[in-house]
């Protein structure tokens, strides 16, 4: 047979961070002291109000398909979320409920774009930006920045990649992998000009809740109706909730484009699991108590973690300001980030991931949602391995 896959299937990368994350699971089994700085998720259990809704809903027989797009009163809970936290008023008709973020994502390039399209992709990016435009048959395309501008893209860049083919930017602050927060007059300048140039904002704000050293989230679409009418928020539980296998996340977008995203997932995964969200609601509804201890957490370690990165041998560190992630540059070691973490494995048992799979080969991604026990221990062992190499 000439033909055994498709191209769309050929041109996808595997997701290197669950590849990492695998491998370690997988060394860990079997017995090795493996200590994970790749996981992309908190370490952090569900909270019990969340579990009890979802058990609830099992109980009451809350088990059979629901409206493709979610249920109404998760709808609804999402528009009062948005209209509570960020001052947008979204109706329940402009949200969609999706199997996680990632399909959210997956469902938007799907919907507006197509062959010959152009999707600007800030680097370093979260993994699976371009690999999904590519799957829609759109072409991803890259501003790189580095940590000498904070990661941040500057207006300049940006009106510069514009091209008449450009459909999406993708804006993420707080980004996976760097951390970086882009501040409220930063994401203007870079709204004004998708505004100008009739380009539309994918706005991934799934991290907006876990923020540090006073740094502040707006969304771009909180900047009037135009900024709004331009841009597709993605947001979903994952993080703030530590939702990751619930898999629920959603959009909130112009009418006419969660019209076609709902329609889209009628004919693929239908609706997300029902009784999952029964869960959402109560994440929605409910205050987020549980999130000041795990903050508290998350600000020790990082604190922690960036102190010990910034004065190891060949690395120096940008200090993030949101997510769970710091993006230290190893190019002092004299290693690529692939090399570097293959070694650290293999010769410490410490899983990291390379900033490669971010598009950013001199970096790694350290998550410390992690133990600070593991933190200390993995630290440690890295220092050694970069005492060795300078
Ligand atoms: N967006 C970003 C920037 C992420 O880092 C992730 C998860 O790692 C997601 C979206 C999607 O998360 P999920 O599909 O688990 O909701």
């Amino acid at each position: 047979m000439e033909r055994n896959f498709s191209q769309r299937a050929d041109a996808i990368a595997p997701s290197v961070t669950l590849a990492i994350d695998a491998k370690a699971k997988e060394m860990k089994a079997a017995g090795v002291d493996v200590v994970g700085f790749g996981t992309g998720q908190p370490d952090f259990d569900t909270p019990d109000f969340v579990k009890d809704a979802a058990k609830q809903a099992l109980d009451e027989g809350f088990t059979k398909y629901t409206a493709a797009a979610g249920i109404p009163e998760l709808r609804q809970a999402i528009a009062d979320k948005f209209k509570r936290e960020n001052g947008l008023d979204y109706k329940p008709s402009q949200i969609v409920v999706s199997c996680g973020g990632k399909h959210s994502v997956f469902n938007i390039m799907m919907v507006l774009c197509e062959e010959g399209d152009e999707v600007i992709v800030p680097v370093p990016y979260w993994l699976s930006y371009p690999e999904i435009v590519k799957i829609a048959a759109a072409t991803p395309v890259v501003i790189n920045t580095g940590d000498e501008t904070d990661f941040k893209v500057t207006p300049d860049q940006l009106r510069a990649a514009i091209t008449p083919k450009t459909r999406l930017f993708i804006l993420n602050s707080p980004s996976n992998p760097t951390g970086v927060v882009y501040s409220p007059e930063e994401i203007k300048a870079l709204g004004d000009i998708c505004i100008e140039k009739g380009v539309l904002i994918m706005s991934d704000e799934i991290y907006e809740h876990l923020l540090y050293d006073g740094a502040v989230h707006k969304s771009v679409a909180s900047f009037g109706p135009e900024y709004k009418e331009h841009t597709i928020i993605v947001h979903g539980l994952a993080k703030a909730w530590s939702m990751t296998g619930w898999r629920l996340g959603f959009i909130a977008a112009p009418e006419a484009i969660a019209k076609r995203v709902s329609a889209l997932q009628s004919h693929s995964t239908s609706n997300p699991t029902s009784f999952a969200q029964k869960g959402g609601v109560a994440a929605l509804t409910q205050p987020m108590d549980h999130l000041e201890g795990w903050m508290k957490a998350f600000t020790e370690r990082r604190a922690y973690a960036y102190d010990r990165l910034s004065s190891m041998p060949g690395m120096s560190c940008y200090c993030s300001r949101g997510a769970f992630y710091l993006f230290p540059n190893i190019s002092g070691t004299g290693l690529k980030s692939s090399d570097f973490c293959a070694r650290l494995l293999e010769e410490e048992n410490v899983a990291a991931v390379p900033g490669l799979a971010f598009g950013a080969d001199d970096y790694i991604r350290i998550s410390y949602a992690t133990s600070m026990e593991q933190i200390e221990k993995g630290l440690d062992r890295m220092e050694q391995f970069c005492k060795r190499l300078v």
